[in-house]
């Protein structure tokens, strides 16, 4: 089975692909943290995507579309929950053709629906485990032991693009490059909604209904 998380930055996709990895037998490709790995390691396309990531912009869908397919030949055969990707129409019929080539599908694709107002609050709040990865929010969900991870002692950072002045920009895409993308799959029928400002757990439950997992 394969499924699409599609929302805009904050509505809680990581979160949510996490709980599903823990769970259910899926792997997950966050393109986010595929760059965001190529960052640290200073390969050529983090240092190519870095400048656009840096804005808030989308990095090139030739690039994003490579990345995803080398990504697939690695995890053949299993099933995938993609968080971020695709972000644009052209992306979206990529991927299709890249399953496609493989026999495969998308099964489902679960839009995370939320007032654009909170995800501000969310995104400067929120602080990632530097070493698993894990979301905590500085509010919502803070860590018990402060500024280290409860789950493996990692040090918590903030996003250099969760600030505010980079919000605005990732919104804007959002609206622009995603909003199209999200209309794609309503089209083509595979898309359910999901209401993404209820708590992590109720809206884990309602997604496990609508892939029928429960
Ligand atoms: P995310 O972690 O999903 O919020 O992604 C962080 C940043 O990585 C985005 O703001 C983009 O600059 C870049 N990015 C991630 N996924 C994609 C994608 N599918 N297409 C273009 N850019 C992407």
């Amino acid at each position: 089975m394969n499924i699409i998380l599609i929302g805009a930055p904050g509505s809680g996709k990581g979160t949510q692909s996490r709980m599903f990895i823990e769970k259910y037998n899926f792997v997950q490709l966050s393109t986010g943290d595929l760059l965001r790995a190529a960052i640290a390691q200073k390969t050529e396309l983090g240092l190519m995507a870095q400048s656009y990531m840096d804005q808030g912009k989308l990095v090139p869908d030739e690039v994003m579309i490579g990345l995803v397919d080398g990504y697939m030949t690695s995890q053949a055969g299993k099933s995938v929950i993609f968080d971020g990707f695709p972000r644009t129409v052209a992306q979206a019929d990529s991927l299709n053709a890249m399953l496609n080539k493989r026999a495969s599908k998308i099964d489902k694709v679960v839009y995370f629906k939320i007032n654009p107002q909170i995800l501000v609050k969310r995104l400067t709040g929120r602080r990632t485990c530097s070493k698993c990865g894990e979301i905590y929010h500085i509010e919502t969900k803070p860590s018990s032991k402060g500024h280290l991870c409860e789950k493996c002692g990692g040090s918590l950072t903030q996003r250099p693009d969760d600030r505010e002045e980079v919000i605005s920009e990732r919104l804007a895409q959002f609206e622009k490059s995603t909003g199209p993308t999200i209309e794609f799959y309503r089209k083509n029928g595979s898309l359910a909604e999901i209401d993404s400002e209820q708590d992590p757990e109720v809206v884990f439950k309602q997604i496990t209904k609508i892939l029928d997992l429960a």
